[in-house]
Protein backbone atom coordinates (compact mmCIF):
# COMPACT_ATOMS: atom_id res chain seq x y z
CA UNK A 1 0.00 0.00 0.00
CA UNK A 2 3.09 2.43 -0.56
CA UNK A 3 2.70 5.39 -2.65
CA UNK A 4 5.83 7.18 -3.65
CA UNK A 5 5.74 11.30 -2.74
CA UNK A 6 3.39 13.31 -1.30
CA UNK A 7 0.69 12.38 0.59
CA UNK A 8 -2.77 13.60 -0.19
CA UNK A 9 -5.97 12.56 1.20
CA UNK A 10 -9.52 14.11 0.25
CA UNK A 11 -12.94 13.73 1.01
CA UNK A 12 -15.12 14.17 -1.15
CA UNK A 13 -19.19 14.74 -0.43
CA UNK A 14 -22.08 15.12 -2.45
CA UNK A 15 -24.04 18.11 -0.87
CA UNK A 16 -27.60 16.28 -1.83
CA UNK A 17 -28.92 16.42 1.65
CA UNK A 18 -27.92 16.63 5.47
CA UNK A 19 -24.26 15.12 6.13
CA UNK A 20 -24.89 11.90 8.67
CA UNK A 21 -22.88 10.83 11.40
CA UNK A 22 -21.43 7.74 8.66
CA UNK A 23 -20.26 10.82 6.58
CA UNK A 24 -18.46 12.05 9.36
CA UNK A 25 -16.72 8.94 10.38
CA UNK A 26 -15.03 8.90 6.37
CA UNK A 27 -14.15 12.43 6.47
CA UNK A 28 -12.52 11.80 9.97
CA UNK A 29 -10.04 8.48 9.26
CA UNK A 30 -9.58 10.22 5.56
CA UNK A 31 -7.90 12.88 7.50
CA UNK A 32 -6.00 10.87 10.06
CA UNK A 33 -4.54 8.96 7.49
CA UNK A 34 -3.38 11.68 5.50
CA UNK A 35 -2.35 13.88 8.68
CA UNK A 36 -0.50 10.86 10.01
CA UNK A 37 1.46 10.39 7.03
CA UNK A 38 2.67 13.98 7.29
CA UNK A 39 0.23 14.69 3.88
CA UNK A 40 -2.73 17.09 2.94
CA UNK A 41 -5.91 16.61 3.47
CA UNK A 42 -8.51 18.10 0.71
CA UNK A 43 -12.31 19.04 0.74
CA UNK A 44 -14.05 18.34 -2.59
CA UNK A 45 -17.69 19.29 -2.98
CA UNK A 46 -19.39 16.75 -5.31
CA UNK A 47 -22.33 18.68 -7.00
CA UNK A 48 -22.09 17.77 -10.08
CA UNK A 49 -25.63 17.55 -9.96
CA UNK A 50 -26.24 21.39 -9.46
CA UNK A 51 -29.89 20.79 -9.38
CA UNK A 52 -29.51 18.57 -6.43
CA UNK A 53 -26.96 20.19 -4.99
CA UNK A 54 -28.37 23.59 -3.40
CA UNK A 55 -25.74 25.88 -2.05
CA UNK A 56 -27.21 25.29 1.62
CA UNK A 57 -26.35 22.29 1.96
CA UNK A 58 -23.13 22.45 0.67
CA UNK A 59 -22.46 24.97 3.13
CA UNK A 60 -24.28 23.31 6.28
CA UNK A 61 -21.33 20.13 5.14
CA UNK A 62 -18.41 22.92 4.93
CA UNK A 63 -19.75 24.24 8.58
CA UNK A 64 -19.89 21.12 10.18
CA UNK A 65 -16.57 20.01 8.66
CA UNK A 66 -15.33 23.23 10.09
CA UNK A 67 -16.36 23.17 13.16
CA UNK A 68 -14.50 19.55 13.72
CA UNK A 69 -11.64 20.85 12.25
CA UNK A 70 -11.87 18.92 9.14
CA UNK A 71 -12.24 21.79 6.86
CA UNK A 72 -9.11 20.77 4.37
CA UNK A 73 -5.80 22.60 3.55
CA UNK A 74 -7.17 24.78 0.90
CA UNK A 75 -10.10 25.94 -0.43
CA UNK A 76 -12.75 23.44 -1.44
CA UNK A 77 -13.07 22.32 -4.85
CA UNK A 78 -16.45 22.20 -6.61
CA UNK A 79 -17.09 20.34 -9.47
CA UNK A 80 -19.60 22.45 -10.73
CA UNK A 81 -16.86 24.59 -11.92
CA UNK A 82 -15.00 21.89 -13.41
CA UNK A 83 -16.79 21.08 -16.99
CA UNK A 84 -13.93 22.86 -19.07
CA UNK A 85 -11.50 20.41 -17.17
CA UNK A 86 -13.72 17.27 -17.46
CA UNK A 87 -14.28 18.27 -21.38
CA UNK A 88 -10.66 18.24 -21.71
CA UNK A 89 -9.96 15.21 -19.91
CA UNK A 90 -13.08 13.52 -22.57
CA UNK A 91 -11.16 14.31 -25.46
CA UNK A 92 -7.82 12.94 -23.74
CA UNK A 93 -9.85 9.15 -23.65
CA UNK A 94 -11.40 9.85 -26.55
CA UNK A 95 -8.05 8.96 -28.40
CA UNK A 96 -7.85 6.25 -25.81
CA UNK A 97 -11.15 4.30 -25.74
CA UNK A 98 -14.21 4.06 -28.04
CA UNK A 99 -16.62 6.87 -26.72
CA UNK A 100 -19.79 6.44 -28.06
CA UNK A 101 -23.27 8.25 -27.73
CA UNK A 102 -25.88 5.56 -25.94
CA UNK A 103 -29.75 6.32 -26.81
CA UNK A 104 -31.35 3.41 -24.85
CA UNK A 105 -34.60 4.37 -22.51
CA UNK A 106 -34.44 3.18 -18.75
CA UNK A 107 -36.98 0.88 -19.75
CA UNK A 108 -34.67 -0.36 -22.44
CA UNK A 109 -31.68 -1.00 -19.91
CA UNK A 110 -34.01 -2.74 -18.06
CA UNK A 111 -35.87 -5.22 -20.29
CA UNK A 112 -32.42 -6.00 -21.48
CA UNK A 113 -31.86 -8.47 -18.49
CA UNK A 114 -28.08 -7.49 -17.46
CA UNK A 115 -26.74 -7.86 -14.15
CA UNK A 116 -26.91 -5.94 -11.48
CA UNK A 117 -23.97 -3.98 -10.34
CA UNK A 118 -23.50 -3.36 -6.73
CA UNK A 119 -23.97 -0.31 -6.52
CA UNK A 120 -27.68 -0.79 -8.23
CA UNK A 121 -26.37 0.19 -11.75
CA UNK A 122 -26.73 -2.32 -14.30
CA UNK A 123 -24.33 -3.68 -16.46
CA UNK A 124 -24.74 -2.16 -19.80
CA UNK A 125 -24.78 -5.04 -22.46
CA UNK A 126 -23.59 -2.99 -25.26
CA UNK A 127 -26.36 -2.39 -27.52
CA UNK A 128 -25.62 1.18 -28.60
CA UNK A 129 -22.33 0.50 -29.60
CA UNK A 130 -22.24 -0.84 -33.18
CA UNK A 131 -24.50 1.84 -34.43
CA UNK A 132 -24.11 3.18 -37.90
CA UNK A 133 -23.37 6.93 -38.37
CA UNK A 134 -26.66 6.75 -40.27
CA UNK A 135 -28.71 5.53 -37.13
CA UNK A 136 -27.22 7.90 -34.92
CA UNK A 137 -28.09 10.98 -36.71
CA UNK A 138 -31.34 9.73 -37.27
CA UNK A 139 -31.60 9.15 -33.30
CA UNK A 140 -29.92 12.83 -32.56
CA UNK A 141 -33.20 13.88 -34.12
CA UNK A 142 -35.45 12.34 -31.31
CA UNK A 143 -33.13 12.02 -28.32
CA UNK A 144 -30.14 13.86 -26.34
CA UNK A 145 -28.05 10.40 -25.93
CA UNK A 146 -25.62 10.21 -23.02
CA UNK A 147 -22.14 9.23 -23.63
CA UNK A 148 -20.61 5.69 -23.09
CA UNK A 149 -16.69 4.91 -22.79
CA UNK A 150 -16.21 0.70 -24.28
CA UNK A 151 -14.16 -1.23 -21.68
CA UNK A 152 -12.10 -3.94 -22.58
CA UNK A 153 -12.21 -7.65 -21.72
CA UNK A 154 -9.83 -7.21 -18.98
CA UNK A 155 -9.56 -7.91 -15.43
CA UNK A 156 -8.39 -4.90 -12.62
CA UNK A 157 -6.78 -5.80 -9.36
CA UNK A 158 -5.84 -4.00 -6.87
CA UNK A 159 -5.34 -3.73 -3.25
CA UNK A 160 -7.72 -2.10 -1.27
CA UNK A 161 -6.27 -1.10 2.48
CA UNK A 162 -9.38 -2.78 3.85
CA UNK A 163 -11.23 -5.23 1.76
CA UNK A 164 -7.40 -6.66 1.03
CA UNK A 165 -7.27 -8.31 -3.02
CA UNK A 166 -10.02 -7.47 -4.88
CA UNK A 167 -10.41 -8.18 -8.67
CA UNK A 168 -13.24 -6.85 -11.03
CA UNK A 169 -14.04 -7.89 -14.42
CA UNK A 170 -14.68 -4.58 -16.43
CA UNK A 171 -16.37 -6.26 -19.31
CA UNK A 172 -18.48 -8.65 -16.95
CA UNK A 173 -19.15 -6.99 -13.76
CA UNK A 174 -19.13 -3.31 -15.38
CA UNK A 175 -20.04 -2.84 -18.98
CA UNK A 176 -19.37 0.01 -20.63
CA UNK A 177 -20.27 2.91 -18.22
CA UNK A 178 -21.63 7.23 -18.85
CA UNK A 179 -19.30 9.78 -18.69
CA UNK A 180 -21.53 12.49 -19.74
CA UNK A 181 -25.32 12.28 -19.41
CA UNK A 182 -27.69 13.24 -21.59
CA UNK A 183 -28.32 16.43 -20.22
CA UNK A 184 -24.52 17.29 -20.69
CA UNK A 185 -23.11 16.61 -16.61
CA UNK A 186 -20.55 14.57 -16.87
CA UNK A 187 -20.69 11.41 -14.22
CA UNK A 188 -19.03 11.18 -10.90
CA UNK A 189 -16.95 8.10 -12.35
CA UNK A 190 -15.10 10.91 -15.30
CA UNK A 191 -15.04 13.37 -12.28
CA UNK A 192 -14.12 11.98 -9.47
CA UNK A 193 -11.00 10.62 -11.09
CA UNK A 194 -9.93 13.53 -12.93
CA UNK A 195 -10.30 15.68 -9.82
CA UNK A 196 -8.49 13.25 -7.85
CA UNK A 197 -5.59 13.10 -10.34
CA UNK A 198 -5.23 16.63 -10.91
CA UNK A 199 -4.68 17.23 -7.20
CA UNK A 200 -3.07 14.90 -6.54
CA UNK A 201 -4.46 12.58 -4.27
CA UNK A 202 -2.21 9.73 -3.33
CA UNK A 203 -4.87 7.55 -0.94
CA UNK A 204 -9.16 7.67 -1.49
CA UNK A 205 -10.72 6.37 1.79
CA UNK A 206 -14.55 6.47 1.37
CA UNK A 207 -17.58 3.78 2.13
CA UNK A 208 -17.65 0.41 1.11
CA UNK A 209 -20.54 1.15 -1.04
CA UNK A 210 -17.95 2.44 -3.83
CA UNK A 211 -15.83 -0.57 -4.10
CA UNK A 212 -17.20 -1.99 -7.13
CA UNK A 213 -16.56 1.53 -9.14
CA UNK A 214 -12.77 1.31 -8.19
CA UNK A 215 -11.97 -1.21 -11.19
CA UNK A 216 -13.43 1.70 -13.24
CA UNK A 217 -11.77 4.58 -11.79
CA UNK A 218 -8.27 2.84 -12.08
CA UNK A 219 -8.73 2.12 -15.86
CA UNK A 220 -9.88 5.17 -16.32
CA UNK A 221 -6.80 7.01 -14.05
CA UNK A 222 -4.51 4.44 -16.43
CA UNK A 223 -5.96 6.08 -19.31
CA UNK A 224 -5.45 10.04 -18.41
CA UNK A 225 -2.02 9.28 -17.10
CA UNK A 226 -3.03 9.78 -13.50
CA UNK A 227 -1.21 8.04 -10.84
CA UNK A 228 -3.13 5.24 -9.13
CA UNK A 229 -3.99 5.94 -5.50
CA UNK A 230 -4.01 3.63 -3.04
CA UNK A 231 -7.71 2.72 -1.93
CA UNK A 232 -8.76 2.34 1.66
CA UNK A 233 -12.89 1.14 1.40
CA UNK A 234 -14.27 1.26 5.33
CA UNK A 235 -17.30 -0.45 6.74
CA UNK A 236 -20.29 1.27 6.45
CA UNK A 237 -21.60 2.53 10.01
CA UNK A 238 -23.87 0.41 12.06
CA UNK A 239 -25.55 1.13 15.64
CA UNK A 240 -24.59 -0.47 18.30
CA UNK A 241 -26.24 -3.70 17.47
CA UNK A 242 -24.36 -4.30 14.39
CA UNK A 243 -26.74 -3.34 12.29
CA UNK A 244 -26.73 -1.39 8.72
CA UNK A 245 -28.11 2.58 9.22
CA UNK A 246 -30.54 3.11 6.73
CA UNK A 247 -30.07 7.21 5.29
CA UNK A 248 -32.50 8.75 7.50
CA UNK A 249 -31.09 7.07 10.37
CA UNK A 250 -28.84 8.45 13.19
CA UNK A 251 -28.86 12.44 13.98
CA UNK A 252 -27.41 14.74 11.14
CA UNK A 253 -24.07 15.70 11.37
CA UNK A 254 -25.40 19.12 11.50
CA UNK A 255 -27.41 18.21 14.99
CA UNK A 256 -24.89 16.58 16.51
CA UNK A 257 -22.17 19.43 15.90
CA UNK A 258 -24.75 21.64 17.42
CA UNK A 259 -25.17 19.49 20.92
CA UNK A 260 -21.82 18.05 21.08
CA UNK A 261 -18.39 19.79 22.40
CA UNK A 262 -16.17 18.67 18.93
CA UNK A 263 -13.07 16.60 21.00
CA UNK A 264 -16.61 14.50 21.99
CA UNK A 265 -17.55 13.68 18.91
CA UNK A 266 -14.05 13.24 17.25
CA UNK A 267 -13.28 10.63 19.93
CA UNK A 268 -16.54 8.32 20.01
CA UNK A 269 -15.94 8.05 16.25
CA UNK A 270 -12.05 7.45 16.85
CA UNK A 271 -13.20 4.71 19.40
CA UNK A 272 -15.86 3.26 17.12
CA UNK A 273 -13.66 2.76 14.00
CA UNK A 274 -11.17 1.01 16.52
CA UNK A 275 -8.57 3.97 16.81
CA UNK A 276 -9.07 4.58 20.74
CA UNK A 277 -9.06 1.85 23.12
CA UNK A 278 -11.48 3.67 25.09
CA UNK A 279 -14.68 6.17 24.67
CA UNK A 280 -13.42 9.72 25.79
CA UNK A 281 -12.66 12.92 24.45
CA UNK A 282 -9.66 13.71 22.10
CA UNK A 283 -8.08 16.24 20.18
CA UNK A 284 -7.39 15.84 16.55
CA UNK A 285 -3.83 16.01 17.16
CA UNK A 286 -3.84 13.09 19.56
CA UNK A 287 -5.64 11.05 17.04
CA UNK A 288 -3.40 11.75 14.96
CA UNK A 289 -0.50 10.55 17.02
CA UNK A 290 -2.29 7.42 17.67
CA UNK A 291 -4.15 6.59 14.11
CA UNK A 292 -2.97 3.28 12.34
CA UNK A 293 -4.36 1.42 9.44
CA UNK A 294 -3.94 -1.65 11.49
CA UNK A 295 -6.44 -0.46 14.23
CA UNK A 296 -9.28 0.53 11.89
CA UNK A 297 -11.85 -2.06 12.17
CA UNK A 298 -12.37 -4.24 9.13
CA UNK A 299 -16.33 -5.33 10.18
CA UNK A 300 -19.01 -3.30 11.16
CA UNK A 301 -17.88 0.08 12.81
CA UNK A 302 -20.97 0.24 15.86
CA UNK A 303 -21.30 4.13 16.14
CA UNK A 304 -22.30 4.61 19.89
CA UNK A 305 -25.82 5.79 20.66
CA UNK A 306 -25.84 8.58 21.58
CA UNK A 307 -25.05 10.09 18.04
CA UNK A 308 -27.53 8.03 16.64
CA UNK A 309 -30.87 9.51 18.56
CA UNK A 310 -33.42 11.10 16.20
N1 LIG B 1 -19.28 11.93 -3.56
C1 LIG B 1 -19.34 10.56 -3.18
C2 LIG B 1 -20.35 10.39 -2.06
O1 LIG B 1 -20.68 11.34 -1.39
C3 LIG B 1 -18.01 10.03 -2.71
C4 LIG B 1 -17.07 9.88 -3.81
C5 LIG B 1 -15.74 9.30 -3.44
O2 LIG B 1 -15.33 9.38 -2.27
O3 LIG B 1 -15.09 8.79 -4.34
O4 LIG B 1 -20.81 9.28 -1.87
Amino acid sequence: MCSDGETVGRFAPTPSGEMHVGNLLCALIAYLSAKSRGGRFLVRIENLDAARCPQSAEQKILDVLGALGLGGDGIPVRQSERGDVYREKEDVLRKAAKIYPCFCSRAQLHAAEAPRLGDGGIVYGGRCRGLTADEVSALFAVKQPCYRIAVPNKKITFCDGIAGIVTQDLSRECGDFIIRRGDGVYAYQLAVVVDDGESGVSEVVRGNDLLGSTARQIWLAGLLGYRIPDYYHIPLACDPSGRKLSKSEGDSAAEIVAKFPPERILGSLAFAAGILPTDRAATLSELTAAFSWDKVRRDAIRLPAYLLQN
